[in-house]
């Protein structure tokens, strides 16, 4: 299979973690037989030294004629985010890719690893079989896209934010839920407040006609506020989660703590035709960059994440997982995951490891 990859690593410690992360891509393509063509584009404050803004139109013609986007992270030291290279830099960046790509949903995995469980801040029972959710949160509805006010009314300051859902909208990131729940444990959990929201009772209504579609798929609905307090204290009766953009976004961010650091989670963008961008959940964290401690197996996971969602190479992500699992098991941690006492290996160092099983 030949694939174009628009290889975006921006700032940060963005290229040491992409660097490594695609010499296990070629590791995959030479194992299997793929050829992938990596095109090279800035995005964030790497864009901004050159074009003076922080994705210029040459970076969106690259993803355009790409089959996928691998993203790696933008932004600069918190310090210095008046300056222009930074301001905006994250917003900037994303949105513009977001919005030129209408990506609508976002899945967020969240994967805790046995060998990692005493990383969590949750009790090691509780994750003694390991953790592995979908959270699948729409983008493009929602209280983020209505209008909001500030106003006075009889002397007292008022304010109000509407919150706007259509159809079509919950339609199309349910049907990618459904479709992937199919692919995994046949569970779905949706999520809302139905007993209080119009947008909810909305959500509700249509998840339940596109879940009469997938009948393979046990559906159930749960309240928002039971979900963040049952993802705590019982994460493991979850597989994939549906949820409107707001509580999905506080949710993805409760669950992303959970295995203990930022390293280890990827984040995926979709549109409705299937095209995505892959990230790290993390940042660009600029007071690691350029010290070869940073984690690569965010930055990796997006590329697993890449090769599931987009080209259908299930045996390669595989492949790929597997090895990280196994890396870890044989004691490989980078800083950020290594206890006291455990000695940390580099970025670079725990990639060895990675091809090494690959191998
Ligand atoms: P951050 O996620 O960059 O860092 C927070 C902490 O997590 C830091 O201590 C960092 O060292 C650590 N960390 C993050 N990723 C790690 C990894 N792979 N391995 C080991 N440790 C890791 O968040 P921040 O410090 O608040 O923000 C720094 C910059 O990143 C800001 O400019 C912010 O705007 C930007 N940012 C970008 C994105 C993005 O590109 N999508 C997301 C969040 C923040």
């Amino acid at each position: 299979m030949h694939k174009t990859i628009a290889v975006l690593s921006g700032d940060g410690i963005g290229p040491e973690v992409m660097e490594q992360t695609l010499r296990v891509l070629d590791a995959v393509a030479k194992k299997y037989q793929h050829n992938f063509t990596y095109l090279e584009a800035k995005i964030g404050g790497a864009a901004y030294d050159t074009y003076s803004e922080h994705c210029p139109d040459e970076t969106l013609e690259i993803c355009k004629k790409s089959d996928a986007i691998l993203f790696g992270s933008v932004g600069g030291p918190i310090t210095e985010q008046h300056q222009p290279k930074w301001a905006g830099c994250e917003a900037n960046s994303i949105l513009k890719l977001r919005k030129h790509f209408q990506f609508n949903i976002n899945v967020r995995p969240v994967l805790i690893y046995p060998s990692l469980a005493a990383l969590s801040p949750l009790r090691a029972e509780k994750i003694s079989h390991g953790i592995d959710i979908l959270i699948f949160r729409e983008l493009n509805g929602d209280l983020y896209f209505g209008r909001h006010e500030q106003r006075v009314e009889k002397g007292q300051r008022v304010a109000t934010d509407e919150a706007i859902y259509d159809e079509s909208q919950i339609a199309s990131i349910a049907h990618a839920a459904f479709q992937s729940a199919e692919q995994r444990k046949g569970k779905l959990v949706s999520v809302d407040k139905a007993n209080v929201l119009a947008t909810s009772k909305l959500w509700r209504e249509v998840v339940n006609e596109v879940g009469k579609k997938y009948p393979d798929v046990e559906l159930t609905h749960i309240l928002v506020d039971n979900c963040a307090m049952q993802l705590i204290i019982h994460p493991a009766q979850f597989d994939v989660i549906l949820a409107p953009n707001m509580f999905g976004d506080i949710l993805s961010d409760l669950a992303a703590a959970l295995p203990g650091s930022l390293g280890l989670i990827p984040s995926i963008s979709l549109n409705a035709q299937g095209f995505g961008l892959y990230e790290p959940s993390g940042g660009s964290a600029p007071d690691i960059a350029g010290m070869n401690i940073a984690n690569p197996i965010a930055q990796i996971l997006s590329a697993t994440m890449m090769l599931r969602h987009s080209f259908n190479l299930h045996n390669e992500a595989d492949a790929i997982e597997h090895a990280i699992q196994q890396a870890l098991a044989a004691g490989g941690r980078t800083k950020d995951i290594a206890s006291s006492g455990e000695v940390a290996v580099s970025t670079c160092g725990f990639v060895d490891k990675i091809l090494d099983v690959m191998r």
